[in-house]
Protein backbone atom coordinates (compact mmCIF):
# COMPACT_ATOMS: atom_id res chain seq x y z
CA UNK A 1 0.00 0.00 0.00
CA UNK A 2 2.06 2.75 -1.43
CA UNK A 3 -0.51 5.27 -0.74
CA UNK A 4 -1.16 4.54 2.96
CA UNK A 5 0.42 8.21 3.85
CA UNK A 6 -2.63 9.71 2.37
CA UNK A 7 -5.00 7.00 3.98
CA UNK A 8 -7.39 8.81 6.47
CA UNK A 9 -6.47 8.30 9.88
CA UNK A 10 -8.57 6.06 12.25
CA UNK A 11 -9.44 5.16 15.94
CA UNK A 12 -12.64 3.32 15.83
CA UNK A 13 -13.94 0.66 13.63
CA UNK A 14 -17.15 -0.64 13.36
CA UNK A 15 -17.15 -3.82 11.52
CA UNK A 16 -19.37 -7.51 10.94
CA UNK A 17 -22.62 -5.09 10.67
CA UNK A 18 -24.51 -7.86 8.41
CA UNK A 19 -26.57 -4.59 7.31
CA UNK A 20 -24.80 -1.30 7.54
CA UNK A 21 -27.71 1.10 7.29
CA UNK A 22 -26.41 4.73 6.57
CA UNK A 23 -29.29 6.77 6.10
CA UNK A 24 -27.12 8.32 3.95
CA UNK A 25 -27.84 9.38 0.35
CA UNK A 26 -24.15 8.93 -0.63
CA UNK A 27 -23.58 5.24 0.36
CA UNK A 28 -25.51 1.48 0.05
CA UNK A 29 -28.25 0.52 -1.50
CA UNK A 30 -32.26 1.70 -1.33
CA UNK A 31 -33.78 4.87 0.23
CA UNK A 32 -31.78 4.05 4.06
CA UNK A 33 -28.50 3.45 1.92
CA UNK A 34 -27.61 0.03 3.36
CA UNK A 35 -24.26 -1.64 2.68
CA UNK A 36 -24.96 -5.25 3.34
CA UNK A 37 -21.37 -6.83 5.30
CA UNK A 38 -20.71 -3.37 5.99
CA UNK A 39 -17.81 -1.40 8.21
CA UNK A 40 -16.93 2.34 8.85
CA UNK A 41 -14.11 4.38 10.27
CA UNK A 42 -13.84 6.94 12.42
CA UNK A 43 -10.88 9.02 14.14
CA UNK A 44 -11.78 11.44 16.90
CA UNK A 45 -15.41 10.28 16.74
CA UNK A 46 -16.42 11.70 13.51
CA UNK A 47 -16.87 9.09 10.61
CA UNK A 48 -14.03 9.36 8.03
CA UNK A 49 -14.84 6.28 6.01
CA UNK A 50 -17.81 3.52 5.55
CA UNK A 51 -17.99 0.49 2.83
CA UNK A 52 -18.07 -3.20 2.62
CA UNK A 53 -15.84 -4.33 5.30
CA UNK A 54 -13.36 -6.17 2.43
CA UNK A 55 -11.75 -2.46 1.48
CA UNK A 56 -11.91 -1.47 5.08
CA UNK A 57 -8.43 -2.02 5.72
CA UNK A 58 -6.65 -0.93 2.34
CA UNK A 59 -8.87 1.94 2.72
CA UNK A 60 -7.50 3.75 6.17
CA UNK A 61 -4.81 4.23 8.52
CA UNK A 62 -5.48 2.21 12.01
CA UNK A 63 -4.17 3.54 14.85
CA UNK A 64 -2.43 1.05 17.65
CA UNK A 65 -4.60 1.77 19.88
CA UNK A 66 -7.65 2.00 17.10
CA UNK A 67 -11.41 0.09 19.62
CA UNK A 68 -12.72 -2.06 16.77
CA UNK A 69 -16.37 -2.92 17.47
CA UNK A 70 -17.49 -6.24 15.77
CA UNK A 71 -21.16 -5.80 15.02
CA UNK A 72 -21.54 -9.65 15.00
CA UNK A 73 -23.42 -9.30 11.86
CA UNK A 74 -26.12 -7.40 13.64
CA UNK A 75 -28.18 -4.25 11.81
CA UNK A 76 -26.40 -1.16 12.36
CA UNK A 77 -27.59 2.33 12.30
CA UNK A 78 -27.14 5.75 12.83
CA UNK A 79 -27.79 7.33 16.21
CA UNK A 80 -31.25 7.86 16.43
CA UNK A 81 -32.61 11.62 16.57
CA UNK A 82 -35.52 12.68 18.91
CA UNK A 83 -36.67 15.91 17.06
CA UNK A 84 -39.74 17.08 19.88
CA UNK A 85 -39.29 16.33 23.27
CA UNK A 86 -40.52 18.48 26.01
CA UNK A 87 -37.83 17.17 28.44
CA UNK A 88 -37.77 19.51 31.72
CA UNK A 89 -40.61 19.38 34.22
CA UNK A 90 -41.63 17.96 37.68
CA UNK A 91 -44.35 16.66 38.80
CA UNK A 92 -46.62 13.62 37.86
CA UNK A 93 -49.87 13.28 36.29
CA UNK A 94 -50.67 9.65 36.26
CA UNK A 95 -53.86 10.35 37.91
CA UNK A 96 -54.98 12.34 35.32
CA UNK A 97 -54.39 9.61 32.75
CA UNK A 98 -55.90 7.19 35.04
CA UNK A 99 -59.16 10.10 35.64
CA UNK A 100 -59.60 9.85 31.89
CA UNK A 101 -59.50 6.44 31.50
CA UNK A 102 -62.19 5.91 34.02
CA UNK A 103 -64.01 8.46 32.02
CA UNK A 104 -63.71 11.82 33.56
CA UNK A 105 -64.43 14.31 31.26
CA UNK A 106 -61.94 16.96 33.23
CA UNK A 107 -58.43 16.78 32.91
CA UNK A 108 -57.32 17.59 36.64
CA UNK A 109 -55.35 20.39 36.06
CA UNK A 110 -53.47 19.46 32.60
CA UNK A 111 -50.31 21.96 31.47
CA UNK A 112 -51.10 23.98 34.60
CA UNK A 113 -50.06 21.52 36.87
CA UNK A 114 -46.78 20.71 35.28
CA UNK A 115 -46.26 23.87 35.06
CA UNK A 116 -47.08 24.82 39.12
CA UNK A 117 -44.52 21.41 40.07
CA UNK A 118 -42.02 22.65 37.59
CA UNK A 119 -42.34 26.26 38.94
CA UNK A 120 -41.84 24.28 42.56
CA UNK A 121 -39.33 22.44 41.85
CA UNK A 122 -35.48 23.26 42.37
CA UNK A 123 -32.84 23.11 39.93
CA UNK A 124 -31.23 20.54 41.46
CA UNK A 125 -34.61 17.94 40.76
CA UNK A 126 -35.12 19.29 37.44
CA UNK A 127 -31.82 18.49 36.38
CA UNK A 128 -31.81 14.91 37.51
CA UNK A 129 -34.88 14.26 36.66
CA UNK A 130 -34.06 15.28 32.74
CA UNK A 131 -30.78 13.21 33.14
CA UNK A 132 -32.63 10.05 34.32
CA UNK A 133 -34.89 10.62 30.91
CA UNK A 134 -32.16 10.97 29.12
CA UNK A 135 -30.31 7.72 30.37
CA UNK A 136 -33.82 6.15 28.84
CA UNK A 137 -33.31 8.16 25.54
CA UNK A 138 -30.18 6.79 25.25
CA UNK A 139 -30.91 3.52 26.13
CA UNK A 140 -33.12 3.05 23.24
CA UNK A 141 -30.42 4.02 21.29
CA UNK A 142 -31.38 8.05 21.03
CA UNK A 143 -28.02 9.79 20.49
CA UNK A 144 -29.66 13.81 19.81
CA UNK A 145 -32.39 15.07 21.61
CA UNK A 146 -34.03 18.36 20.87
CA UNK A 147 -35.46 19.71 23.96
CA UNK A 148 -38.04 22.46 24.31
CA UNK A 149 -38.78 24.93 27.12
CA UNK A 150 -42.41 25.87 27.93
CA UNK A 151 -43.61 24.74 31.52
CA UNK A 152 -42.21 27.71 33.53
CA UNK A 153 -44.48 30.51 31.63
CA UNK A 154 -42.53 33.45 33.69
CA UNK A 155 -39.61 34.61 32.21
CA UNK A 156 -37.47 33.71 35.42
CA UNK A 157 -38.79 30.21 35.15
CA UNK A 158 -38.57 29.52 31.28
CA UNK A 159 -34.71 30.64 31.35
CA UNK A 160 -33.99 28.27 34.48
CA UNK A 161 -35.20 24.97 31.81
CA UNK A 162 -33.37 26.72 29.36
CA UNK A 163 -30.15 26.68 30.95
CA UNK A 164 -30.73 23.22 32.62
CA UNK A 165 -31.69 21.84 29.08
CA UNK A 166 -28.17 23.38 27.43
CA UNK A 167 -26.07 22.33 30.87
CA UNK A 168 -27.10 18.74 31.55
CA UNK A 169 -23.37 17.50 30.67
CA UNK A 170 -24.83 14.09 29.55
CA UNK A 171 -23.51 12.46 26.54
CA UNK A 172 -26.50 12.92 24.69
CA UNK A 173 -26.49 15.66 22.75
CA UNK A 174 -29.13 18.36 23.29
CA UNK A 175 -30.54 20.69 21.00
CA UNK A 176 -32.50 23.49 22.91
CA UNK A 177 -35.25 25.31 22.19
CA UNK A 178 -37.35 28.22 23.57
CA UNK A 179 -40.65 27.89 23.86
CA UNK A 180 -41.89 30.46 25.96
CA UNK A 181 -44.86 30.43 23.59
CA UNK A 182 -46.08 26.93 24.90
CA UNK A 183 -49.46 27.65 26.33
CA UNK A 184 -50.53 31.19 27.95
CA UNK A 185 -50.30 30.60 31.39
CA UNK A 186 -53.79 31.12 33.99
CA UNK A 187 -53.26 34.43 34.76
CA UNK A 188 -53.07 35.67 31.32
CA UNK A 189 -55.99 34.27 30.36
CA UNK A 190 -58.00 37.56 29.61
CA UNK A 191 -55.22 39.48 28.67
CA UNK A 192 -52.97 36.70 26.13
CA UNK A 193 -51.68 39.54 23.79
CA UNK A 194 -49.67 40.97 27.07
CA UNK A 195 -48.48 37.38 27.90
CA UNK A 196 -46.70 37.18 23.98
CA UNK A 197 -45.28 40.63 24.98
CA UNK A 198 -43.77 39.45 27.66
CA UNK A 199 -42.51 36.16 25.45
CA UNK A 200 -41.88 38.75 22.59
CA UNK A 201 -39.30 40.49 25.35
CA UNK A 202 -37.85 37.11 26.44
CA UNK A 203 -36.14 36.37 23.18
CA UNK A 204 -33.43 39.22 22.95
CA UNK A 205 -32.21 37.26 26.00
CA UNK A 206 -32.85 33.96 25.05
CA UNK A 207 -31.55 33.82 21.01
CA UNK A 208 -27.91 33.09 21.95
CA UNK A 209 -28.76 30.01 24.03
CA UNK A 210 -31.46 28.34 22.36
CA UNK A 211 -30.87 27.22 18.87
CA UNK A 212 -34.95 27.17 17.92
CA UNK A 213 -38.23 29.20 18.91
CA UNK A 214 -41.43 27.13 18.38
CA UNK A 215 -44.86 27.93 19.18
CA UNK A 216 -47.93 26.07 19.70
CA UNK A 217 -50.20 27.89 17.07
CA UNK A 218 -53.85 26.06 17.52
CA UNK A 219 -57.29 27.43 19.01
CA UNK A 220 -56.80 27.06 22.45
CA UNK A 221 -53.22 28.09 22.10
CA UNK A 222 -52.05 31.05 20.14
CA UNK A 223 -53.71 31.93 17.13
CA UNK A 224 -51.78 32.50 14.29
CA UNK A 225 -51.04 36.19 14.71
CA UNK A 226 -49.66 35.96 18.25
CA UNK A 227 -47.52 33.14 16.93
CA UNK A 228 -46.11 35.32 13.98
CA UNK A 229 -44.98 37.85 16.49
CA UNK A 230 -43.01 35.57 18.06
CA UNK A 231 -41.80 33.68 15.10
CA UNK A 232 -41.09 37.00 13.25
CA UNK A 233 -38.69 38.12 16.67
CA UNK A 234 -37.35 35.04 16.95
CA UNK A 235 -35.70 34.79 13.72
CA UNK A 236 -34.75 38.64 13.21
CA UNK A 237 -32.59 37.39 16.69
CA UNK A 238 -31.19 34.79 14.77
CA UNK A 239 -33.06 31.91 15.78
CA UNK A 240 -34.43 28.94 13.79
CA UNK A 241 -38.13 28.08 14.05
CA UNK A 242 -40.41 25.60 14.81
CA UNK A 243 -44.47 25.76 14.95
CA UNK A 244 -46.50 22.98 16.52
CA UNK A 245 -49.55 23.30 13.85
CA UNK A 246 -52.97 22.04 12.89
CA UNK A 247 -53.16 19.57 16.34
CA UNK A 248 -56.45 20.00 17.56
CA UNK A 249 -57.56 21.84 14.54
CA UNK A 250 -56.88 23.23 11.19
CA UNK A 251 -56.11 27.43 12.24
CA UNK A 252 -52.77 28.26 9.59
CA UNK A 253 -49.64 26.80 11.53
CA UNK A 254 -48.22 25.11 8.78
CA UNK A 255 -48.68 28.27 6.36
CA UNK A 256 -47.29 30.35 8.55
CA UNK A 257 -44.18 27.64 9.11
CA UNK A 258 -44.08 27.89 4.99
CA UNK A 259 -43.53 31.42 4.83
CA UNK A 260 -41.50 31.86 7.40
CA UNK A 261 -39.31 29.04 6.23
CA UNK A 262 -39.40 27.26 9.18
CA UNK A 263 -37.40 23.97 10.11
CA UNK A 264 -40.07 22.15 11.28
CA UNK A 265 -43.74 22.29 11.57
CA UNK A 266 -44.73 19.41 14.00
CA UNK A 267 -48.10 17.30 14.84
CA UNK A 268 -50.06 18.35 11.75
CA UNK A 269 -53.21 15.96 12.66
CA UNK A 270 -55.55 18.10 10.49
CA UNK A 271 -53.08 19.33 8.02
CA UNK A 272 -54.60 19.78 4.56
CA UNK A 273 -53.02 18.90 0.83
CA UNK A 274 -52.31 22.88 0.49
CA UNK A 275 -50.43 22.57 3.97
CA UNK A 276 -48.47 19.61 2.38
CA UNK A 277 -48.02 21.44 -0.86
CA UNK A 278 -46.81 24.42 1.08
CA UNK A 279 -44.69 22.55 3.23
CA UNK A 280 -42.64 20.58 0.82
CA UNK A 281 -42.17 23.94 -1.46
CA UNK A 282 -40.92 25.61 1.43
CA UNK A 283 -38.62 22.68 2.29
CA UNK A 284 -40.24 22.52 6.05
CA UNK A 285 -40.04 18.85 7.88
CA UNK A 286 -43.15 17.75 8.48
CA UNK A 287 -42.95 16.10 12.46
CA UNK A 288 -45.28 13.82 13.36
CA UNK A 289 -45.97 12.73 16.78
CA UNK A 290 -47.98 9.41 16.34
CA UNK A 291 -47.76 8.63 20.47
CA UNK A 292 -49.85 11.65 21.15
CA UNK A 293 -52.43 10.54 18.93
CA UNK A 294 -52.31 6.92 20.35
CA UNK A 295 -51.81 8.03 23.93
CA UNK A 296 -55.01 10.35 23.48
CA UNK A 297 -57.41 9.03 20.95
CA UNK A 298 -57.16 12.13 18.42
CA UNK A 299 -56.25 11.18 14.50
CA UNK A 300 -53.36 10.40 13.44
CA UNK A 301 -51.41 12.68 11.25
CA UNK A 302 -51.99 12.39 7.20
CA UNK A 303 -48.48 11.13 6.53
CA UNK A 304 -48.77 9.47 2.98
CA UNK A 305 -50.75 13.02 1.59
CA UNK A 306 -47.02 14.38 3.41
CA UNK A 307 -45.63 12.36 1.41
CA UNK A 308 -47.18 11.96 -1.32
CA UNK A 309 -46.42 16.10 -1.58
CA UNK A 310 -43.09 16.32 -1.28
CA UNK A 311 -42.82 17.12 2.35
CA UNK A 312 -40.25 15.44 4.65
CA UNK A 313 -41.43 13.35 7.10
CA UNK A 314 -40.06 13.09 10.88
CA UNK A 315 -41.48 10.99 13.48
CA UNK A 316 -40.98 11.92 17.42
CA UNK A 317 -41.97 10.81 20.66
CA UNK A 318 -43.46 14.65 21.66
CA UNK A 319 -42.11 13.27 25.09
CA UNK A 320 -44.07 15.18 27.43
CA UNK A 321 -46.08 14.49 30.74
CA UNK A 322 -49.64 15.30 29.29
CA UNK A 323 -50.18 13.15 26.09
CA UNK A 324 -47.10 11.16 25.32
CA UNK A 325 -44.76 10.01 28.16
CA UNK A 326 -42.38 7.32 26.72
CA UNK A 327 -38.88 7.73 25.42
CA UNK A 328 -39.35 4.95 23.02
CA UNK A 329 -38.93 6.30 19.98
CA UNK A 330 -37.93 2.84 18.13
CA UNK A 331 -42.27 2.43 19.01
CA UNK A 332 -42.64 5.67 16.94
CA UNK A 333 -41.57 3.55 13.86
CA UNK A 334 -44.07 0.32 14.28
CA UNK A 335 -46.80 3.11 15.27
CA UNK A 336 -45.78 4.96 12.02
CA UNK A 337 -45.75 1.85 9.84
CA UNK A 338 -49.29 0.62 10.98
CA UNK A 339 -51.16 4.01 12.05
CA UNK A 340 -49.24 6.70 9.46
CA UNK A 341 -49.11 3.69 6.82
CA UNK A 342 -45.69 4.90 6.00
CA UNK A 343 -43.09 1.81 4.90
CA UNK A 344 -40.16 1.36 7.23
CA UNK A 345 -37.91 2.47 5.29
CA UNK A 346 -39.87 5.59 5.34
CA UNK A 347 -40.24 5.49 9.57
CA UNK A 348 -36.74 4.44 9.85
CA UNK A 349 -35.69 7.88 8.18
CA UNK A 350 -38.21 9.71 9.95
CA UNK A 351 -36.29 8.72 13.38
CA UNK A 352 -32.61 9.32 11.51
CA UNK A 353 -32.14 11.73 8.62
CA UNK A 354 -35.40 13.22 8.02
CA UNK A 355 -35.42 13.43 12.15
CA UNK A 356 -31.97 15.80 12.04
CA UNK A 357 -32.93 17.48 9.27
CA UNK A 358 -35.52 18.85 11.45
CA UNK A 359 -32.88 19.56 14.18
CA UNK A 360 -31.00 21.52 11.08
CA UNK A 361 -28.44 18.85 11.87
CA UNK A 362 -28.40 16.83 8.24
CA UNK A 363 -25.15 15.07 8.04
CA UNK A 364 -23.98 15.80 11.45
CA UNK A 365 -26.56 13.45 13.14
CA UNK A 366 -28.89 10.80 11.79
CA UNK A 367 -26.01 9.52 9.19
CA UNK A 368 -23.23 7.38 8.84
CA UNK A 369 -20.96 9.04 6.62
CA UNK A 370 -17.91 11.10 6.29
CA UNK A 371 -18.29 14.47 8.32
CA UNK A 372 -21.05 12.51 10.71
CA UNK A 373 -20.37 11.65 14.09
CA UNK A 374 -19.84 7.89 14.87
CA UNK A 375 -23.26 7.93 16.46
CA UNK A 376 -24.45 4.59 16.21
CA UNK A 377 -27.12 2.01 17.12
CA UNK A 378 -26.07 -2.03 16.86
CA UNK A 379 -29.74 -4.12 17.21
CA UNK A 380 -30.09 -6.75 18.71
CA UNK A 381 -31.66 -7.98 15.03
CA UNK A 382 -30.08 -8.80 11.43
CA UNK A 383 -32.16 -6.48 10.16
CA UNK A 384 -33.73 -3.10 10.39
CA UNK A 385 -37.14 -4.15 9.55
CA UNK A 386 -37.06 -5.25 13.07
CA UNK A 387 -37.91 -1.97 14.36
CA UNK A 388 -40.94 -1.91 12.96
CA UNK A 389 -42.38 -5.39 13.40
CA UNK A 390 -40.65 -6.39 16.63
CA UNK A 391 -42.39 -4.02 18.83
CA UNK A 392 -42.52 -2.58 21.68
CA UNK A 393 -39.16 -3.92 23.26
CA UNK A 394 -35.84 -2.43 23.16
CA UNK A 395 -33.99 -3.55 20.18
CA UNK A 396 -30.46 -1.54 21.29
CA UNK A 397 -28.22 -3.72 21.60
CA UNK A 398 -25.40 -1.31 22.23
CA UNK A 399 -25.41 2.31 21.72
CA UNK A 400 -22.15 4.76 20.71
CA UNK A 401 -22.14 8.33 20.87
CA UNK A 402 -19.13 9.44 18.92
CA UNK A 403 -17.17 6.65 19.52
CA UNK A 404 -17.75 6.00 22.97
CA UNK A 405 -19.89 3.87 24.07
CA UNK A 406 -23.20 5.26 26.16
CA UNK A 407 -25.17 1.99 26.94
FE1 LIG B 1 -45.05 18.96 21.63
Amino acid sequence: MATSAKLPRADFLLTNAGRLVTCSRRFGEGLLGVIEYGAFAAAEGEVVWVGQEHYLRGSVEVTPDAIEVDAGGAAVLPGFVDCHTHLVFAGDRSEEFAARLRGSPYSAGGVAATVAATRAAGDDELRALAWRRLERFASFGVTTVEAKTGYGLTPHNERRLLDIARTLDHPVEIVPTYMGAHVIPEQYADAPDDYVGLVCDQIEDVADDAEFCDVWCDSGAFTVEQSRRVLEGARAAGMKLKVHAEQFKRTGGAHLAAELKATSADHLEHATWEDAQALAEAAVVAVLLPGASLMTGAPFAPARMLIERGARVALSTDFNPGSSYSENLQLMVGLACIHLKMTPEEAILGITRHAAAAVAREGKAGSLEPGAPADLVVLDEATELALAYHYGVNLAARVFKRGVEIV
